[in-house]
């Protein structure tokens, strides 16, 4: 099905083509192993389903081709709602702690794993589904940026709180000496 459509469009355009092939690849180890391949595929599949609702709901609609990287930020942004995870923002009690469920206002987020793991799948997905590599707006230079900075929040405000309890540590040596 994915080849036919590969040797219609794909006149020149080595991508296209790719596209197809990966297609073909996925399908022959599919039937190979499918029990290994299955958990990720149906979550893979859940995944694009859900984007494209995502898409469906913006006003107005966005089609896929439209589909560009700040979508897919927008998208993220989106999930952090359904987030589990708790990022304490400077000037709470909780600040620098990892993950407490503290009785705080902070809001909740996704774990940065569970969204890596998500923009590769949406990732593969998308070329998948006939979208060109070069147009993916999950491979796109910005999320790349945007996954590598949410750990860095993580650790920095890990690390102030390091700065702090050692801090603590050294006024309570000092206030135990005088
Ligand atoms: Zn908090």
């Amino acid at each position: 099905m994915s080849s036919e459509k590969g040797k219609e469009l794909g006149e020149g355009s080595s991508s296209r083509s790719a596209a197809a092939t990966a297609a073909d690849h996925h399908q022959q180890l599919q039937q190979q192993q499918p029990a290994q391949l299955s958990r990720y595929e149906s979550q893979k599949r859940r995944d694009w389903i859900t984007f494209g609702q995502y898409l469906k709901n913006q006003r107005p609609p966005v089609a896929m081709p439209q589909c560009n990287y700040s979508h897919v930020l927008e998208f993220l942004r989106y999930l952090d709602q359904f987030g589990k995870t708790k990022v304490h923002l400077q000037g709470c009690v909780f600040f620098g702690h990892p993950d407490p469920a503290g009785p705080c206002t902070c809001p909740l987020r996704q774990a940065w794993g569970s969204l890596d793991a998500l923009i590769g799948r949406l990732r593969a997905a998308y070329e998948e589904n006939g979208g060109l590599p070069e147009m993916n707006p999950f491979a796109s230079g910005a999320i790349r940026v945007y996954l590598r900075e949410a750990p860095n929040k993580f650790a920095a405000s890990a690390s102030f709180q390091f700065v702090f309890e050692v801090l603590s540590y050294l006024l309570d040596i000092a206030t135990t000496f005088y």
